[in-house]
């Protein structure tokens, strides 16, 4: 008698570009691993009736929010309802988001980075190389893996900015940018600006349609300027999402919303940038708070959108119609010269934010032949365990980790995942338990004295440069 396998995906319709399958095949898992892809795999402990499905590499959603200040705990179950089997929160606190996934988790792995905020990690708004080289030292401690520098809700001087991506670099740190410094604008200047301070150093550089709201000009040409740019930089890594919904924190102190992004976005409704502007702009369905409702969260505005913002003494999340069409299909699909896409990956910025959409909108490209299945799992798989030093992701090939997310192609949703071996989803329900943690070597043995499980990125691991550097 032949040796069961753990697991037996079977009859489903296999979509892998990285290993050329396309086609009806059995997907066998042994020891958290892909074992064997074919047919008349023998016998399985678990088996998985995958007819009529599509059966993709798991999703990896390389922009979420799941920690306290952005996002919150109902992320993780939304982001296993979505199909997603790894997600990388861009922004942390470190220390919130491993709290979170400790007690929250649905089983994913998560990578995290950690946010250089003036007042909270670091003291102003121009802080000295040596300030955060002990930035980057204490949130590699507690489990992220860089920084972000959150210059659209909390700028910093450009040279401060500047500061960060090189020390990162030297450091092996990856870093995000959300554009935006004390002088210049979350616009095209902000993205202008964010290619010039990363003087050739690798960066990731999250929601591009985020600078393309057309302030500046009209917006398909500053759609194709922002591609333009970002090919003339192969130290640049980047995503784009889809929603026509941005993500703000609602929080206000001393009478005005904490973000400058959420001030501009009051103010683009025709409200004042105060508390008194945020209530208004909820009730006039303007600011949608982000209300937890059975585990996840929803937009809502109104009277009990209100009470939810009051009830959290302002510390919610919210979220404005602020994005263009226009820009966020464009960026979604374009090429450059070589073939490859423009914007390395397409992401959600969801997470707690409820715009967990890779499915319901990514798969809507696919849909309208905008993009093929393989390619949607280029950007969404493959692309992004690229960037993230992962060869075990992104592709469903022998020895592979068994990271596999099944999509119903018709009605644009995951149906069940796996990530190592491991049930996420089945059938719709989030069954997934814990999290393991891309860790540094240095915060290891903290964060499995939280019951997280890790998996170490050492120094340099993260490749977010185009494959030609
Ligand atoms: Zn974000």
């Amino acid at each position: 008698m032949p040796v069961p396998h753990d697991v037996i995906l079977r009859g489903g319709h296999v979509i892998d570009p990285v290993n050329g399958l396309d086609g009806l095949h059995d997907i066998a898992i042994d020891g958290g691993m892909i074992a064997a892809v074919g047919h008349d795999l023998g016998p399985a402990r678990e088996q998985v009736d995958a007819t009529g499905l599509h059966v993709l590499p798991g999703i990896i959603d390389t922009h979420v929010h799941l920690s306290s200040w952005l996002g919150g705990a109902e992320g993780h179950r939304m982001l296993a309802r979505a199909g997603v089997t790894t997600a990388f929160d861009v922004a942390g606190p470190v220390g919130s988001v491993m709290d979170l996934a400790a007690r929250y988790g649905t089983g994913l792995t998560l990578a995290c980075i950690d946010y250089v905020r003036p007042g909270h990690t670091v003291d102003t708004t121009d802080p000295a190389a040596d300030e955060l080289r002990d930035h980057l030292a204490r949130a590699r401690a507690q489990g992220a893996i860089g920084l972000k520098v959150l210059g659209g809700h909390f700028p910093l001087t450009a040279e401060a900015t500047a500061r960060v991506i090189a020390v990162c670099a030297e450091n092996g740190a990856h870093v995000a940018f959300h554009a935006g410094t004390l002088d210049t604008p979350q616009d095209m200047r902000g993205l202008r600006q964010a290619l010039d301070l990363a003087a050739g150093h690798p960066l990731h550089l999250p929601h591009v349609n985020a600078y393309v709201r057309g302030s500046q000009d009209h917006i398909l040409t500053e759609t194709m300027e922002a591609c333009r740019l970002i090919e003339a930089h192969p130290n640049i890594w980047s995503e784009s999402y889809l929603a026509p919904f941005n993500g703000n924190s609602a929080k206000c102190a001393n009478g005005i919303p904490e973000s400058v992004a959420t001030q501009r976005n009051l103010v683009k409704g025709g409200y004042a940038a105060t508390s008194q502007g945020m209530e208004d702009a909820i009730l006039g369905g303007w600011a949608h708070v982000h209300m937890p409702q059975d585990g996840e969260n929803l937009l809502a505005t109104g009277e009990a959108a209100l009470a939810a913002w009051r009830a959290a003494d302002s510390d919610i999340g919210c979220s404005f119609y602020v994005n263009p069409p226009e820009a966020r299909i464009n960026l979604a699909i374009m090429k450059r010269a070589s073939g490859r896409f423009a914007i390395d990956a397409l992401a959600t910025d969801g997470g707690g934010i409820p715009r967990n959409d890779l499915c319901e909108r990514g798969l809507a490209l696919v849909a309208l032949n905008a993009l093929t299945l393989g390619e949607f799992v280029v950007k969404t798989s493959a692309e992004p365990a690229r960037m993230m030093g992962l060869p075990g992701k992104g592709h469903l090939g022998i020895g592979a980790d068994g990271d596999i997310t099944l999509v119903d192609l018709a009605r644009r949703q995951a149906v069940s995942s796996f990530g190592g071996g491991r049930p996420i989803l089945r059938d719709g329900v989030v069954v997934g338990r814990g999290a393991t943690i891309l860790s540094p070597p240095e915060a290891e043995q903290h964060l499995r004295d939280k019951g997280l499980q890790t998996r170490l990125t050492p120094p340099f691991q993260f490749r977010p440069l185009q494959p030609s550097l």
